[in-house]
């Protein structure tokens, strides 16, 4: 039996907490405050290319099925498209839209020579063998091998995928070019060069904004009560690392409910316990289960949503009672949430600075790539730690000038130097 094909795969999505005009929004904010010419606006308000593609594959069962690929590419004013491929159910061309045009903020904000993209699939990963996984991720490069490239479009794991997914592509795009091309795909394993660091990157560089702006506060990571909602890639990563440092993590979770603790969570056990349980951690001993909405609402020193975008809205952004908000995740406070928390006094670190640290080494691993050299994990943390904590600090010295909050001193930072780059460049014709 052959399937329906599924062009387009659109996601209506709800206008208030629609992700793209959310990100428009905040660029429009960013434009004010930085008075841009109303014609740049308009050309950053447009992603440069939008691609979908049809992707057939063959289900274990014999059954062919038709999925549709999205690769968006917002802007390559300050060097290659970059940005992650998201396998997800939720994934719509909206949500790609808008998760590519952070990326491009983002990256100019950290100070990396790259521009913004972002891929997606909405399917869920868990329903696909690997087998079916490997021909979905080779079969969706191998559609793209004309849109992408080491100096054209690299990208790089998020939701969804992993290292592995990574060498499937870097493989495919490889064997059609004829020669081993390890720089087209960040992310990737060790073995195929990878860098070292690059798995734990977007939960150490929340770590390390987490730690300063408690610094900044007067307060330490030793002790500070820290609820992560999220245990996955960068949820799991920057709980062991924030553990490890000496927080006391009261409450983690996954999309099943999650786990709380006042006295603080065992985070190396719930690891193992997660690994083992499918993921689920709602019976690990010496805890109590927590919904996710009531791991949102607990008192703390710091809140750290590391999974989906609008999870603080305005429905519940009264019971929001934690001093700091740090955005793991992509887009997790909407537009209205984002508004209500500022007037309250809430500090949020914004996600283009705050998840920044998984870019940042995808960019280390890049050049690591380039120069044919490979440094080990201590170099590696201390370049990124040097990158992340620059962007922190420019962020709060922006913020501190012109008296407005850290997200849209992020943004008047990374919009700021792209426009620059794009007067510089000029308009071709
Ligand atoms: N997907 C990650 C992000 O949203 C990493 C992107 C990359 O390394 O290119 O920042």
């Amino acid at each position: 039996m052959v399937s329906s094909p599924s062009l387009p795969l659109e996601t209506p999505t709800p206008a208030h907490i629609c992700p793209f005009d959310q990100a428009c929004s905040y660029l429009d904010q960013a434009g004010k405050e930085l008075k841009l010419e109303a014609g740049l606006l308009e050309i950053l308000s447009n992603p440069r290319k939008v691609v979908t593609v049809s992707i057939p594959i063959k289900r274990d069962n014999g059954n062919i099925q038709v999925l549709a690929g999205h690769r968006v590419q917002h802007c390559d004013i300050l060097g290659p498209y970059k940005g992650g491929i998201r396998y997800h159910p939720a994934v719509s061309l909206r949500e790609v839209s808008a998760l590519a045009m952070l990326m491009t903020w983002k990256c100019a904000l950290v100070g990396i020579p790259y521009g913004g993209a972002k891929g997606g699939i909405a399917i869920n990963p868990k329903t696909y063998s690997v087998g079916e996984l490997e021909r979905i991720s080779r079969r969706y490069i191998s559609e793209l091998i004309k849109d992408i490239g080491p100096e054209v479009d690299i990208p790089a794991p998020d939701m969804g995928t992993s290292a592995r997914e990574m060498a499937w592509m870097m493989d495919t795009y490889s064997v059609n070019m004829g020669h081993a091309v390890p720089g087209v795909v960040t992310g990737k394993p060790i073995s195929v060069g990878g860098s070292r660091g690059r798995e734990m990157a977007t939960g150490r560089g929340v770590m390390i904004t987490v730690r300063e702006a408690l610094a900044d506060r007067g307060q330490s990571l030793k002790g500070a009560k820290i609820a992560i909602q999220g245990f996955g890639n960068v949820g799991g990563a920057a709980a062991f690392l924030l553990h490890q440092a000496g927080a006391k993590i009261i409450a983690v979770s996954t999309g099943a409910g999650g786990v709380y603790s006042e006295v603080g969570l065992d985070i190396p056990a719930l690891l193992t316990y997660a690994k083992e349980n499918r993921r689920n951690l709602v019976a690990f001993p010496q805890a109590k289960p927590i919904s996710n909405p009531d791991l949102l609402a607990l008192p703390c020193d710091v809140l750290i949503p590391a999974a989906l975008e609008n999870q603080i809205t305005d429905e519940n952004v009264d019971r929001i009672k934690a001093d700091i908000i740090a955005e793991a995740a992509n887009g997790p406070v909407t537009l209205e949430a984002d508004q209500a928390l500022t007037a309250r006094g809430v500090t949020i670190l914004p996600d283009i600075l705050a998840n920044a640290g998984g870019v940042v080494v995808s960019y280390l691993e890049w050049v690591q790539g380039l120069s044919f050299l490979f440094w080990d994990e201590q170099r590696v943390n201390q370049e990124m730690e040097e990158l992340m904590v620059r962007a922190y600090r420019e962020v709060i010295a922006q913020s501190k000038a012109r008296k407005i909050p850290l997200r849209l001193a992020a943004y008047v930072l990374g919009v700021g130097r792209v426009a620059q780059a794009l007067r510089d460049r000029g308009l071709y014709p």
